[in-house]
């Protein structure tokens, strides 16, 4: 496979918007794979509720 040195761009399945970072997983399910972001926002609103 010549692609594995181009980063994979995903879409985030929570938000939509493409990320090529490393994914977080996502607390819904414990094994979605969001963009850091929202996974930084579900850990926020963990404590939200
Ligand atoms: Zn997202």
């Amino acid at each position: 496979m010549k692609e594995n040195n181009i980063t994979r761009i995903k879409i985030c399945p929570q938000c939509g918007k493409p990320y090529h970072d490393v994914p977080a997983i996502s607390r819904m399910d414990n094994e979605t794979l969001i963009c850091p972001d929202c996974g930084t926002r579900e850990a926020l609103e963990k404590y939200r509720c």
